[in-house]
């Protein structure tokens, strides 16, 4: 999802919950108490949990999520995320530039964005980087932004978290171009909301799906096929909190341990047990990012 400038702005003003605090309290207890999760993708630091990350981890915890990928919109965001890793040491992070943030992009930023990778052994990933063409129209800018963070990927040998929002066609153009150079990186599509058709050019190019909240909204049928037909090695969950809720929760503050909320959508699409979900989406996350988390 995309970095707002006033996130709490996208979310319901206290006391204008539909849904009982206890409701927001309890991930159902019968579905987490086995499961181990990842919440592949995540943001901790925007200002909606100040007040409660502490009860919002013990959530996570309870819930099953051994671990938590944070994302990274903009370089000025690393120090406060590397603090929350150094809080919670289930976190690990990525270090990028979000095609919304294009802003922050300056001549000395791919060295800075290597410096903080080289710098701390939790940076797993590159991101979250990519084309966001329905909130803007600069896609110069942003492939300007983007193609120097693959090239960093492929140099460090890390994967890249991929935001890609009505821009399709033109990131399968540049991935076109660098895959006839072998230099596509290893990564995921994060916050899949494309057709079944994308998501095999994208699978092609040996990328990642990872399911958020949308998943688990009616209306959202290409994303309902695309879960049904990713192959079982290829997809990971994620929560993209404080956004994107999943049902029940939906249009509330999002929050890693509903997570687990995605998985259950993803097991009745896929046939599969919530307990089979959880374990091959671990165990993707596991070897996509190198997580120290034993596969399970
Ligand atoms: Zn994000
Ligand atoms: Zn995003």
């Amino acid at each position: 999802m995309t970095p707002a400038p006033a996130p709490n702005a996208m979310l319901p003003a206290p006391g204008d919950s539909g849904l009982s605090a206890v409701a927001l309290a309890a991930p159902a207890p019968a579905q987490s108490a086995a499961l181990t999760l990842v919440d592949s993708h995540c943001h901790l630091v925007f200002r909606n949990f100040d007040d409660d990350l502490e009860a919002v981890a013990q959530r996570w915890r309870d819930a099953g999520v051994r671990a938590l990928i944070h994302a990274c919109v903009e370089p000025g965001e690393i120090a406060a995320i590397r603090a929350l890793a150094d809080r919670f040491p289930e976190l690990r992070y990525a270090v990028g530039v979000h095609p919304l943030d294009t802003q922050h992009w300056q001549e000395q930023t791919a060295a800075d964005l290597r410096a903080a990778a080289l710098a701390d052994n939790r940076v797993v990933a590159i991101g979250e980087l990519g084309l966001d063409l329905y909130r803007e129209a600069n896609l110069d800018r942003q492939l300007a932004v983007l193609d120097p963070q693959l090239d960093l990927a492929v140099e460090l040998d890390l994967p890249v978290i991929i935001h890609c929002r009505d821009a399709a066609a033109p990131m399968l153009e540049l991935l076109a171009g660098r895959a006839s150079q072998d230099r596509v990186p290893r990564g995921v599509m994060h916050c899949w909301g494309g057709t079944p058709g994308e998501m095999e050019a994208f699978l092609a190019h040996g990328l990642m799906i990872s399911f958020s909240g949308t998943v688990t909204f009616p209306k959202a049928e290409d994303t309902h096929q695309c879960a049904r037909q990713v192959p079982a090695d290829r997809y990971l969950v994620e929560t993209d909190c404080p956004f994107l809720a999943p049902v029940p929760r939906r249009g509330k503050r999002n929050e890693p341990a509903f997570v687990a909320s995605v998985a259950a959508r993803l097991a009745e699409l896929r046939g599969e047990t919530i307990e089979q979900v959880a374990t091959t989406s671990t165990a993707n996350a596991v070897r996509l990012f190198g997580l120290p988390l034993r596969p399970v």
